[in-house]
């Protein structure tokens, strides 16, 4: 499999059906497995097998979309977890607990910073945000004696900063911490993050590698890469004993391929059980079958999009870094040559009250607070998801009145540029 082109993967990676079995993924749609002797069943409570017994731990279909999305990344093992949220949750807290330290990218989507921010706070994991602009020595300085993940968005949703991959990974690992890269927006498809140093790679599936705006879930693909044996000290629960499983070494049992997702889904999944539906899982499994033949049309289609709205008078700002008067373009262009997705943002003259009259002349995009999927849609945070805001506070957090985010469907671009421009001249 691994010298197969991505798109091959895409199609066929995770499960190769034997003689006369389903040809497409069957939907397990099964609470629990049955066992011939209570033995059996013991050997797989003990770890010493491995089987299915509960779908809230372990469920086939998900498996089988897991592990196409682990070949798609490049990784040695993932899993499917609920949402997205869900995946960064347990991505962090798989090697954090009470009293640990996490150094974040600070251009991140809202819904992790809070989680980071605030929910993990209370569970006593500090945080120092960085900017994703940050030198060598402005990342070092962030580090703490009990840091134990470095988090980061590849393009972060909707500030549309690319982060400086090798550069967090070396900081990470100069601090003998895993970088978690966060690569929901460009996908495998556009941006491989283990290739340039990350240890961890989640996703929120809900957006493009879903695609058509049907399930929502998650993953989480580890590299293998990183020794926690070599950092036994600061990783407790990977390398020492669980009690909970007669004293399992989960990095001795299961070595560096195996003990990061065994014990999420051992622990966290038990204990927490956001499990991905096995329904979701079919359902992300057809978005992943063409996610190589749609990354491209969104791409083409943001980047027309963000050409378009940049030639405009009643246009201040566009962000786009496949635009080349954009500052990530540089960078863009090292970690995502084929360009990276088909969000894009700008800044309307005139601030909140464009943009309403905007919002409300547009025919073809649809107002949601969703990204990323086959029909385009658009947001002004100012009048939605930050409406708490003052116009004063909203420019200090980089998010201006009248900034407009528009996720670029697989619609014919020439639709999508005339519905844009029909609008646009109603607000002159
Ligand atoms: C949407 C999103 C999430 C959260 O995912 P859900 O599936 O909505 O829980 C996390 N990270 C990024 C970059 C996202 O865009």
């Amino acid at each position: 499999m691994n010298n197969q082109g991505l798109g091959t993967k895409c199609v066929q990676a995770g499960y190769t059906p034997g003689n006369g079995e389903p040809r497409q993924i069957p939907i397990i749609q099964s609470t629990t497995f049955k066992y011939d002797t209570s033995e059996d069943m013991g050997k797989l409570f003990d770890l010493e097998a491995s089987g299915y017994f509960y779908t809230r731990l372990q469920n086939p279909t998900n498996d089988h979309v897991a592990a196409k999305i682990a070949a798609l990344e490049g990784g040695c093992a993932a899993m499917l977890t609920s949402s997205g949220q869900a995946a960064n949750f347990f991505a962090l807290f798989n090697i954090c607990e009470c009293g640990s330290h996490i150094v974040a990218s600070s251009s991140i989507y809202g819904g992790t910073f809070n989680l980071i921010a605030v929910t993990m706070a209370k569970m006593g994991i500090e945080v120092t945000f960085v900017s994703p602009d940050s030198t060598d020595e402005e990342l070092d300085a962030a580090f703490k004696d009990n840091t134990r993940a470095v988090f980061g968005e590849t393009i972060a949703n909707p500030a549309l900063t690319v982060l400086d991959i090798e550069k967090f990974a070396n900081a990470a690992h100069r601090h003998g911490v895993p970088l978690i890269v966060d690569n929901t927006f460009p996908t495998p498809v556009n941006c491989r993050p283990i290739e340039w140093g990350a240890d961890i790679v989640t996703h929120s599936t809900t957006k493009y590698m879903d695609g058509h705006g049907a399930a929502v879930g998650g993953a989480i693909v580890d590299s293998g890469n990183f020794d926690w044996m070599a950092h036994a000290d600061k990783f407790p629960g990977l390398t020492q004993p669980d009690d909970s499983y007669h004293g399992i070494i989960y990095a001795e049992k299961f070595g560096k391929e195996g003990a990061f997702i065994t014990k999420c889904t051992s622990q966290l999944m038990r204990d927490f059980g956001c499990i991905q539906s096995p329904q979701n899982a079919f359902l992300l499994n057809l978005g992943l079958e063409s996610l190589h033949v749609r990354m491209p049309k969104h791409v083409e289609n943001g980047l027309a999009v963000a050409k378009f709205l940049q030639s405009q008078p009643q246009v201040v700002k566009v962000n786009y870094p496949g635009l080349e008067t954009d500052p990530y373009h540089e960078i863009a262009k090292k970690y995502m040559p084929n360009g990276g997705c088909g969000v894009v943002s700008f800044e309307l003259k005139g601030g909140r009250k464009a943009a309403e009259s905007f919002m409300k002349e547009l025919k073809l995009a649809a107002i949601e607070t969703h990204v990323a999927d086959a029909r385009t849609c658009c947001l002004n945070p100012a009048t939605s998801t930050h409406r708490q805001m003052t116009d004063e506070q909203l420019e200090a957090a980089g998010i201006p009145a009248g900034l407009i985010r528009i996720s670029c469907g697989l619609e014919d671009k020439e639709d999508l540029i005339a519905d844009l421009a029909n609008t646009l001249a109603t607000i002159q």
